[in-house]
């Protein structure tokens, strides 16, 4: 196969998308969407009880994909988010609220399952035609031409590989790049669960002192949970019956949803934050949890990963039209440089409110009650915060705007 570079090669593809969580298959949605050949190495997933909050940004990029109308039903909007101060510290913030009309939306953004996220990308990408293989990548070794990655029976050659696999991610290790990591320590407790009385479309954030407490609505009179908490308390939650979560759940919610009932499927994560030195080298680009780690806190995750897979398939479009190397280190350099500010500020926001709300240092505490009441009682500042929540000043890859690829 030529590739606009003189060189001519046995390519099983140009690129090579290893990793079928929601970010390497958004990747290889996008890159398929442009034109370009893909090869998705993709296992299939355990199963996946947590859900995502996808900001509007990344749901106008699903939609322009041709994702999101598969999704749509399946998901909740965002319209409300609330913060209420549930700690028992002597300085506490007020209640603050956000709503979406305020800067012009109808939602923040959709609450959808990880699973029905993922099958519906999963679907697309067969609609697409792209070629799946579901056995793991082995081993991968990059070369001044192309990438080479081994299977149990064989290899297949590409120019550039998309590393989506993962915290623990083999492309990440073959590229050489090394990463900064901190465990925290708590652990997230995930779950779904009914409830009586209507959430209203708003998501609702206790602030307690191990850390959030969110309840984020699923359709109907269903929400899903994320409980920070440290691993002892988490462990003794995991123990209990249906019956007595359910119970312990309403009381720490103060009962504003009525009666609870949890549903199938509990999920425990230990939380860290994680990045990687640098985002691409030797003809591997990284994305989603192979590059960033953050905890889950103020739904970000996902979210920046999907504005990789963006920013990365626009670039790899853009060089191909120019007919030049889409593995070059000219493209990884830029690829880089074009995602490192949004990474880096979404990082040290989130590290700051966990530790902000960990911390019994009392000027600590002043601080954060101080930057919430402001934020309540300023409506422009109130207005920026929320702007710059759904659409980061930093990265607004094409698709997130609404246009191709
Ligand atoms: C409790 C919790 C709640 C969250 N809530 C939100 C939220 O509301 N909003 C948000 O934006 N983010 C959220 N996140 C973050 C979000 O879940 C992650 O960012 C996202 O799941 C990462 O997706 P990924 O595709 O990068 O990685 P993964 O989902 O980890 O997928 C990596 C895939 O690569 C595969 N793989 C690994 N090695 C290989 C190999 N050698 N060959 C082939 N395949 C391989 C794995 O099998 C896996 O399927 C949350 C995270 C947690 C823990």
């Amino acid at each position: 196969m030529a590739l606009g570079t003189g060189m001519t090669e046995n390519l099983a593809a140009e690129v090579a998308v290893i990793g079928g969580g929601p970010a390497g298959l958004i990747a290889a949605v996008a890159l398929k969407s442009a034109g370009v050949d893909v090869l998705l190495i993709a296992p299939e997933r355990e199963a996946d009880h947590r859900t995502t909050a996808l900001l509007a940004g990344s749901v106008t990029a699903l939609s322009t994909l041709g994702v999101w109308e598969t999704c749509r039903q399946q998901a909740a909007p965002l319209a409300a988010i609330r913060i209420i101060d549930d700690t028992r510290r002597l300085l506490r913030a007020p209640e603050v609220h956000f709503n979406a009309a305020e800067i012009g939306l109808d939602a923040f953004g959709y609450n959808i399952e990880n699973r029905r996220l993922v099958a519906a990308l999963a679907a697309h990408a067969e609609r697409l035609k792209i070629v799946r293989r579901t056995d793991m990548a082995l081993a991968i070794a990059s070369d001044p031409g192309g990438v080479t990655i081994k299977f149990t029976d064989g290899a297949a050659r590409v120019r550039l590989v998309v590393g989506a696999d993962g915290a623990r991610s083999l492309c990440r290790k073959a590229a050489g790049i090394g990463s900064e990591r901190r465990a925290y320590p708590q652990v997230a407790l995930t779950l779904n669960l009914e409830h009586a009385r209507p959430h209203a479309e708003t998501s609702t954030e206790f602030h307690t002192e191990s850390g959030p407490f969110t309840l984020v609505p699923l359709p109907g009179l269903r929400s899903s949970l994320v409980c920070v908490l440290d691993s002892a308390r988490a462990a003794a939650f995991a123990a209990m019956t249906d019956a007595d979560l359910s119970a312990e759940i309403e009381r720490r919610a103060h009962s504003l949803f009525g009666k609870m009932r949890v549903e199938p499927g509990r999920g425990v994560f230990p939380l860290a934050i994680e990045t990687a030195h640098t985002f691409a080298r030797a003809r591997i680009a990284l994305i989603g949890e192979a590059a960033h780690v953050v905890p889950p806190i103020g739904a970000q995750g996902l979210n920046l990963g999907l504005r990789d897979a963006a920013a990365l398939a626009e670039l790899v479009a853009d060089t191909r039209r120019q007919n030049a190397d889409i593995g070059a280190p000219a493209l990884l350099a830029r690829y880089d440089a074009e995602r490192r500010a949004d990474i880096v500020s979404r990082r040290i926001a989130v590290d700051l409110l966990n530790r902000s709300l960990l911390s019994d240092f009392l000027p600590v505490q002043g601080m954060r009650g101080l930057s919430l009441y402001l934020i309540d009682r300023i409506g422009p500042l109130r207005r920026a915060l929320m702007r710059e929540g759904v659409m980061p000043a930093a990265s607004q890859p094409r698709l997130t705007r609404g246009e191709m690829v």
